[in-house]
């Protein structure tokens, strides 16, 4: 079923949780084991991040360097395979513009739709670590919205060389990204919401927010983007808050605020396990509160998080 659906045919609040690719040449043994760890709160859906390429420098000795492409953790499209096949669970590949071509876009397309696999949550990606403003690859898209439009065309049978084909596979569905407290490149939050809205114009039937940690910031967020006419559910993202070392952390890899009383609880903390218990704490009650405020599904991240996301959907699932 697609993610919108289970969405909106839930009772109470969907559970859902994000993975990663293990790394390059890793099994996938470990990744099986958290999702039977989580499996036991009937997850609705699975997401499994993409990872742009990264590039190594190799010193030919003379001078020159040779420059090679390096994807550290790659197999996105077979891992939501073997996750679906497993479990016969919905799961959300992520697609991105980011390292990726047109043409290498309408491969993984091809892939998943071989697959089955038709729901996606749909990307720009973050930006390669040398860069300072994102670059495409080659004539790839600068922006998610262009991603969707690909694949709103491919849904039609339209491809990226031109040719046309009658189509008889399913189309593919897809969510995109949202910032309650706005994306870093983005001016304000209005312009932000005024993107928001054209990725919905174009097909989105759901947004997934960055991780916050203040429930206001996210009430807020979902009233402006009613008032510009944004209709679609915004899925609260939630990671449970898990050392001492995230207090600079996390304002600087997400470019979202810590509220004064978590950080208040973290600083007491002698070690990280008493971080982490905090950090149960405090997600216990940002979700209980969401829950009351009728979200239509929590989606959490799970990396490096997944016994605290235990302990907190024993106690509100
Ligand atoms: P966009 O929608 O392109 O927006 C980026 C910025 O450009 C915003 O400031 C927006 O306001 C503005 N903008 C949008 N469209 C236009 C336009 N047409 N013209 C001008 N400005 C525009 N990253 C990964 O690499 N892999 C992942 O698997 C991954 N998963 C994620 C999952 C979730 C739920 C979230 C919230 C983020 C995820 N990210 C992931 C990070 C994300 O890719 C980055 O935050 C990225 O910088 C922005 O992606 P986006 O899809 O929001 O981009």
């Amino acid at each position: 079923m697609k993610v919108i659906d289970l969405i909106n045919n839930s009772k109470g609040t969907a559970f859902s949780f994000e993975i990663l690719p293990p790394l390059k040449g890793t099994g996938i043994e470990k990744l099986y084991q958290t999702i039977d760890t989580l499996r036991e709160f009937d997850p609705k859906y699975i997401n499994i991040t993409t990872h742009r390429s990264e590039y190594v420098y190799k010193d030919l000795g003379n001078g020159l360097f040779q420059r090679n492409r390096l994807r550290r953790r790659p197999g996105t499209v077979a891992v939501a395979a073997a996750i679906q096949n497993k479990y016969n669970i919905t799961v959300v590949p992520h697609i991105l513009c980011s390292g990726f071509t047109r043409e290498e876009t309408e491969y993984v397309l091809l892939d998943l739709q071989f697959l089955n696999i038709t729901d996606l949550l749909v990307l720009r990606g973050d930006k390669a670590k040398h860069e300072s403003v994102f670059t495409p690859e080659g004539d790839g898209y600068h922006h998610a919205i262009e991603l969707q439009e690909q694949i709103n065309n491919f849904n039609k049978g339209i491809f990226v060389d031109g040719s046309e084909m009658k189509v008889t596979a399913s189309p593919f569905s897809y969510g995109v990204a949202c910032y309650p407290e706005k994306h870093e490149e983005s001016p304000n939050i209005e312009t932000d919401l005024y993107w928001l809205k054209k990725k919905v114009e174009a097909g989105a039937e759901y947004a997934v927010t960055q991780l916050f940690y203040d429930n206001k910031k996210y009430f807020d967020f979902v009233e402006q983007a009613k008032a510009a006419g944004i209709n679609i559910p915004i899925i609260p993202g939630i990671k449970p808050f898990k050392k001492i070392s995230q207090l600079s952390m996390v304002p600087k890899t997400f470019k979202v605020d810590l509220p004064e009383a978590l950080v208040k609880e973290a600083l007491k903390c002698k070690n990280d396990a008493e971080a982490e218990q905090v950090g149960v704490e405090w997600c216990v009650a940002q979700c209980k509160e969401l829950m009351e405020h009728g979200v239509p599904s929590i989606h959490f991240y799970s990396i490096g998080a997944v016994d605290s996301i235990k302990e907190v959907a024993k106690i509100i699932y």
